[in-house]
């Protein structure tokens, strides 16, 4: 196991010596230039122990600003020991991530004789917004969104103090002389100001009315989360009818109240990063339906900021807090946007005027076969770098992909990655995009010599890149980038080849079609497209991905021919279907894929999940979510020869059970447990041709959890090394980290 930390303080290394000595875990410990990097062996029980204690126990004048940690395969140290520091390589003053507020802060503010009594902006030297209030380096007061508030007397003796604990902490601010909050109404009319808005504003969202929070990144829309008709106003105007929204708890006793939390969920929950954690609802939730609906899990985290927490205490419950945005754009961040964007959504809003510079996204976890697996890598982790295993040459620009976009700087051996973009299908995100790009551009101090992007001629990325770039662009294949990310992240050494599933919605071939249901053979170097999923056509092209009974149709349509048309599951018209088989036979608009994504999404229509959806991936979800509430461990089978995975045997099997009545749970566990067999033969049989023992699992479809669970699980059985990500997420979030190390080799 590795962990990566930025800490601050005396006495952290003899402190982890002692912890693994006294657990019985073998490795080293070092400072290097970013921070302090832990690597420990033993048995999966010791080091869940030693992570769990890391935090807890350190010693009480070190500081963790951010912890990162993956499981990674043995190499076999005898000792633990302290080694010598790092010095290669400059040592770079990192910008920090925004730090949630640290314990005596926390104090501070819930002291009502302390002078910071509720005072919602208080930050010390541990802790504080940094990466959204930053404008430029170095981080001083002047270059950041503090520089109109002149600190007081109190307030600046703190921060020219060299014993106080508030000493150069350049947000430093309290009552007198710092930022506060203002409570409009929708229409951008003052109401009230200080402690008058922050009473208010708790009644309000008492008597369920829908707040628009300025927060850390971004503003949140907060109401209670235990009021379904709140809720569902809010879901209703905020145009995501389904997609489950994020809940804030005032504590992680209110947390484990409607939801089961095991140890590792709970670091993750209590971690500094704060991240969202998905976690398991109770079957006693108080929670409203229409906070996850059709869903057995929930994203839940803590406060973070001073305002977060004192708002959470007085209300004592649960709320909403999801991103503040119309589906699909940017996070608001701006007053002036807040009341141009959200005065239909909110019925007031709760600014304050303290700056956001640059928006941040709340990050998104969920705890897998026992390894925390990012979904959104964003607020607590941007934009702190990932260190690879090689020197990059000469600073390269990662442009990412189209879905879930970051974009990524390489330097040395660090890469740095942007906080989370988004999709980049409205002029406000490709918007975003840009301004991230320049941003980071001019943070980080550097022109790039070599930028690359994905290979897909449409994605706004790729046309960026060569509208800007055109004389230095390198263009990377999607599932070559999704490999090459896993395969960084888990330090697999240079000479390495791994067995790659890059299994996902959408990615540009080198054969121009879409691919998404690929196993590659990949070095650093190079891949080889060794298995793809049979192909099939998406009638109506990108319509497919909303509209799942299209795949539905399409892999009815390849296993049967014409009596596709008899099939009754689909909530399409006999007319339809004939008009959309029409299309495939003409290659009219439907394209060809081998996509593992639409596979999932047909299966979800064929059985009567989800013929139409309301967000990506929905479908998958529904289907996961179902086959959770069965224990089958029957399977259909596919073909595999020839490279190719034919599916035509497992649809098949799926209309038979349909027709004979086997309940659907059953069905979709049975596809899952197919999936998972199929990577599991397809390994063995490459093992035994290649010699090949190590295996990739990248893109988004390993967002599930069935099937990356168990697929893990059974390779690690079988004598693989499964590869899974733990620092990027799985998603083309990831994209980026794989775009930079393919420029390398
Ligand atoms: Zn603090
Ligand atoms: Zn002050
Ligand atoms: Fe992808």
């Amino acid at each position: 196991m590795s962990i990566t930390g930025l800490v601050q303080g005396v006495g952290f290394r003899p402190f982890v010596l002692r912890l693994a000595e006294e657990i019985g875990l073998k490795g080293y410990v070092l400072n290097n230039t970013t921070g302090v990097l832990i690597e420990v062996e033993g048995n999966n029980k010791k080091l869940h122990e030693f992570l769990l204690r890391v935090d807890r126990g350190k010693p009480h004048i070190s500081k963790i600003y951010s912890l990162q940690h993956s499981f990674l395969e043995d190499i076999g140290f005898k000792d633990f020991k302290i080694r010598e520091s790092e010095e290669q390589g400059e040592k770079k003053a990192l910008i920090l991530p925004d730090i949630s507020i640290c314990k005596e802060c926390s104090k501070e503010i819930r002291d009502p004789k302390d002078r910071r009594f509720i005072y919602l902006f208080t930050n010390c030297t541990d802790c504080g917004p940094r990466f959204s209030i930053i404008n430029a380096l170095p981080y001083d007061r002047k270059n950041t969104s503090m520089k109109d508030f002149r600190m007081c007397i109190d307030c600046e003796k703190e921060y020219n103090l060299v014993s106080d604990r508030r000493f150069h902490a350049q947000p430093n601010a309290c009552h007198v002389c710092g930022p506060w909050i203002s409570l409009y109404d929708c229409e951008g009319t003052f109401i009230c100001e200080k402690y008058d808005a922050l009473e208010r504003v708790i009644n309000l969202i008492q008597k369920g009315h829908i707040i628009a929070v300025k927060g850390l990144g971004g503003y949140h829309l907060v109401c209670d989360a235990t009021n379904e008709e709140t809720v569902s106003r809010l879901r209703a105007k905020k145009q995501r009818e389904e997609k489950p929204m994020a809940v804030m708890f005032p504590d992680l006793d209110t947390v484990k109240a409607e939801a089961s939390v095991s140890a590792l969920e709970e670091r993750a929950i209590n971690s500094i990063e704060k991240p969202v954690v998905i976690v398991k609802k109770n079957d006693t939730t108080t929670l409203a339906p229409s906070v996850s609906p059709d869903n057995s899990t929930v994203g839940v985290f803590l406060p973070y900021t001073p305002l977060h927490q004192i708002l959470l205490r007085k209300l004592k419950k649960p709320v909403i807090a999801t991103s503040a945005n119309i589906t699909d754009e940017p996070i608001v961040k701006d007053e002036e946007d807040a009341f141009a964007r959200l005065s239909k959504i909110a019925d007031h809003v709760l600014a304050h005027n303290r700056g956001i510079i640059r928006r941040c996204d709340d990050s998104v976890v969920r705890v897998v076969a026992q390894r925390q697996v990012p979904i959104r890598r964003s607020r607590g982790y941007a934009p702190l770098p990932v260190t690879v295993n090689f020197r990059i040459q000469k600073p390269v620009l990662a442009l990412g992909p189209y879905m879930n976009n970051t974009i990524a700087l390489g330097i040395d051996d660090k890469v740095f990655i942007s906080q989370h973009i988004g999709d980049l299908d409205t002029p406000l995100a490709t918007e975003f995009f840009e301004e991230t790009v320049n941003d980071f551009l001019k943070l980080f101090d550097v022109k790039p010599e070599l930028v690359v992007s994905d290979m897909h001629p449409g994605y706004y990325s790729t046309k960026f890149g060569e509208k800007h770039f055109n004389d230095k662009l390198v263009k990377v294949q999607h599932h070559f980038a999704h490999i090459l990310s896993c395969m960084a992240e888990n330090d697999m050494p240079l000479d390495s080849e791994v067995v790659g599933f890059a299994f996902d919605g959408t990615g540009y071939g080198i054969d121009k079609s879409i691919w998404g249901g690929e196993v590659l053979i990949v070095s650093y170097r190079r891949f080889e497209r060794v298995f793809n999923l049979r192909p099939y056509r998406l009638p109506g092209g990108d319509k497919a991905a909303k509209e799942p009974f299209r795949a539905g149709l399409s892999l009815l349509y390849e296993s049967f021919g014409n009596e596709a048309i008899d099939f009754k599951g689909l909530s399409i018209t006999e007319r339809e279907k004939l008009f959309l088989i029409d299309m495939m036979r003409k290659n009219i608009n439907s394209p060809v894929t081998t996509s593992m994504g639409r596979l999932f999404e047909g299966v979800s229509a064929l059985i009567g999940l989800k013929q139409r959806v309301s967000y990506h991936a929905q479908a998958a979800i529904a289907l996961e979510q179902v086959a959770l509430r069965s224990h089958e461990t029957d399977s259909y089978q596919f073909i595999i020869e020839d490279g190719i995975i034919d599916y035509r045997p497992l649809i098949e099997s799926i209309v038979k059970d349909l027709k004979s009545g086997v309940p659907e749970e059953a069905i979709a566990r049975r596809f899952h447990n197919s999936i998972v067999d199929m990577i599991v033969y397809i390994s063995d049989s490459l093992k035994k041709e290649r010699g090949i023992r190590t295996v990739a699992l990248s893109g988004g479809v390993f967002q599930n959890t069935i099937l990356l669970e168990n697929a893990f699980n059974k390779l690690k059985q079988r004598g693989f090394i499964p590869l899974l990500h733990q620092v990027v997420p799985a998603n083309d979030g990831g994209i980026s980290l794989g775009q930079i190390v393919a420029t390398q080799f």
